[in-house]
């Protein structure tokens, strides 16, 4: 398994040395390696089994930093970074060519953020490179946010994990591109809300690609438990005796259902197969709990898991982004 600890020499010396290491941020944890050697950047996908057409994002201490490998900082792209770095904020910039193309998946834009973490920071600025670094998690499967999330999946693939806590926000980065100078737009909803990013660009358009289909479907999960997940509304299901009834999908045994619920239990829901994010309503906090409630259900003896999600609002939005990518059902 690998070293869990909080030396910052030592993970340099994996990191120097073309290794992969675990690392905290204020997201998720990153499975982070030397972002301009192809060694590693080898291994982080083959830790993770991801496939090499998802491009991973490049961490860095401060914008200075970021403008070597960048051919071009658009104003607006630098105004967002000063305000909201380090923070969860990523941003799609022209790269340039000491980027390898593995890191970009061969695009001409490479991904760059600031992480808000003080282990992490003070590692990047020992450093003489970025670090490439996706969620450290098993393609597909639930981001960490904890260094025991990562040790339990990735453990025995790395050497060397850096004890940072539980990640503050809980949820990804946003990720922000340009169609053109000063057109931004959102990629993917995240850690920064979109209305404090509107504040330095104005109206800004979400592209966020998380599938939606019109009628209620199957589709293919990220982010995902193993048990199937089904995204639902209060009143698409039906609970009678000792069953539920979920409108166009299937019946179970109320002992057979797990709940991942926002400020209320389900009733007649065993309550120990139910995890309620905020009791008191605070959907930061609900943010921060998000993955390590989808893992602990995933481990309870159920068959599926409801949600209806949470409000949407501020990070909601991000949240129920995820727990929509996460469900195999959606209505
Ligand atoms: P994560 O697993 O959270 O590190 O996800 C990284 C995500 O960032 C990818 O799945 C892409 O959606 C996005 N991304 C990273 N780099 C690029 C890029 N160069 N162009 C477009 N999207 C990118
Ligand atoms: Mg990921």
């Amino acid at each position: 398994m690998a070293e869990i600890g909080v030396d910052i020499s030592k993970a340099i010396r994996f990191l120097n040395n073309n290794q992969v290491v675990g690392i905290p941020t204020e997201t998720v944890y990153g499975l982070a390696g030397n972002a301009l050697n192809s060694t590693s950047i080898t291994q982080i996908f083959e830790v993770k089994n991801r496939p090499t057409f998802d491009p991973l994002i490049c961490h860095t201490h401060q914008i200075s930093e970021i403008e070597k490998y960048v051919t071009r900082l658009p104003t607006m792209a630098y105004d967002l970074f000063e305000k909201f770095s380090p923070g969860p904020i990523t941003i799609l910039l022209p790269r340039k060519n000491i980027i390898p193309d593995l890191v970009t998946s061969g695009l001409s834009n490479v991904a760059f953020r600031i992480p808000k973490h003080y282990l992490t920071l003070e590692l990047l600025r020992n450093l003489d490179f970025p670090l490439a670094a996706p969620s450290a998690n098993p393609f597909g499967y639930i981001s960490p946010t904890t260094a025991l999330h990562v040790q339990a999946q990735l453990g025995s693939k790395i050497p060397y994990i850096l004890q940072g806590g539980d990640c503050n926000i809980g949820v990804e980065s946003t990720i922000i591109g340009f169609y053109e100078e000063n057109k931004p737009y959102i990629l993917r909803l995240g850690g920064l809300k979109t209305e404090e990013i509107e504040k330095v660009t104005g109206k800004i358009l979400v592209q966020n690609s998380s599938s939606k289909p019109s009628a209620p479907g199957m589709l293919e999960s990220h982010y995902a438990p193993e048990k199937k997940m089904y995204f639902i509304k209060r009143n698409d299901i039906e609970i009678q005796n000792n069953t539920i009834h979920l409108k166009n999908f299937d019946v179970f045994d109320i002992n057979e259902v797990g709940f991942l619920g926002f400020d209320e239990y389900l009733e007649k829901i065993p309550k120990e197969n139910q995890i309620i994010l905020a009791e008191n309503g605070n959907i930061q906090l609900a943010a921060q709990r998000l993955f390590g409630a989808m893992r602990e259900l995933d481990k309870k003896n159920i068959k599926i898991i409801i949600t209806f999600g949470v409000p949407t609002y501020q990070i909601g939005l991000a949240i129920n982004d995820r727990l929509q990518r996460a469900s195999t059902y959606l209505q």
